[in-house]
């Protein structure tokens, strides 16, 4: 499968790995990006010097009038994406004693709210088409839960019960829906945390890589993934299984 492929939060860590690699697989990329709009447009720089197409796209994925407001005008100038990936994410931890209202809404609006939005712009043009790909980045948290998490934990649990219900709700359009869900990768977001004792607790004794991550999207999007749909890969060195 080739043609559109919109990622969510490309600008910086796993997403921006997830637009390489799917402009190399030769997709054209719309880079979401929500407040590093830099990062977003040095991204599409280095893959249009490496012979790919990809543009950037602002939007906060938790804001359903801005997602509406950028998608539907891309939709009708190109097309619906034939990929989308929501793997916009941000936490807020803190034990759930102390997690404010806020903490706890901001969230669940951007992680699980954004796949919302985000989807269902796009899903029209891809019924139509009756072809297409889904994939939400979850976590290793919303899997087996983590103490700290309970916001962030909620949000990828989700993710996964919302996208088992939409794989069955559209595998008549041919269309697949499925989560890849990380372990501990080498981004901003793991930045503060103490890497060398995490990785003890880890059977491959390492962090992923953000690359590790895009290999796995990469597969789901592909023409050779068709028959999976509905499944949680877990690509975390074993951390959970
Ligand atoms: P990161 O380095 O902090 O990057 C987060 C990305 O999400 C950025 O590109 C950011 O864009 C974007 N983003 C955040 N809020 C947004 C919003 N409201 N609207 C649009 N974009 C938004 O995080 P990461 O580690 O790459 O994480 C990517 C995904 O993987 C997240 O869903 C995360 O939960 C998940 N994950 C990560 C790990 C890990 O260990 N790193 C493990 C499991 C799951 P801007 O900077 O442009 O705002």
């Amino acid at each position: 499968m080739s043609g559109i492929a919109l990622v969510t939060g490309a600008s910086r860590g796993i997403g921006r790995a997830i637009a390489k690699r799917l402009a190399k697989d030769g997709y054209r990329v719309w880079a979401n990006y929500g407040r590093s709009r830099d990062e977003a447009e040095s991204l599409c720089g280095e893959i249009e010097a490496a012979g790919g197409s990809a543009i950037p796209v602002g939007f906060d994925v938790a804001d359903g009038e801005a997602v509406r407001a950028a998608l539907e005008s891309l939709i009708d100038a190109e097309a619906a994406p034939d990929v989308v990936v929501s793997n916009a994410g941000i936490t807020r931890d803190g034990l759930f004693a102390m997690t404010s209202e806020d903490e706890w809404n901001s969230v669940i609006n951007t992680n699980l709210g954004g796949f919302y939005h985000v989807t269902k712009a796009c899903l029209r043009g891809m019924l139509r088409r009756r072809s297409g790909r889904v994939i939400a980045i979850s976590s290793v948290s919303g899997q087996a839960g983590n103490a700290g998490q309970v916001n962030y934990a909620a949000s990828k649990a989700g993710l996964i019960g919302a996208c088992k219900s939409l794989a069955k709700e559209i595998a008549s359009r041919k269309i697949t829906v499925n989560v890849v869900a990380p372990g501990f990768v080498e981004t901003d977001m793991v930045k503060e945390l103490p890497a060398e004792d995490l990785a003890k607790a880890i059977p491959l004794g390492r962090f992923g890589a953000p690359e590790e991550i895009a290999a796995a999207v990469s597969f789901l999007a592909s023409d050779e993934a068709a028959y999976i749909t509905g499944q949680v890969l877990g690509v975390n060195g074993g951390m959970y299984m």
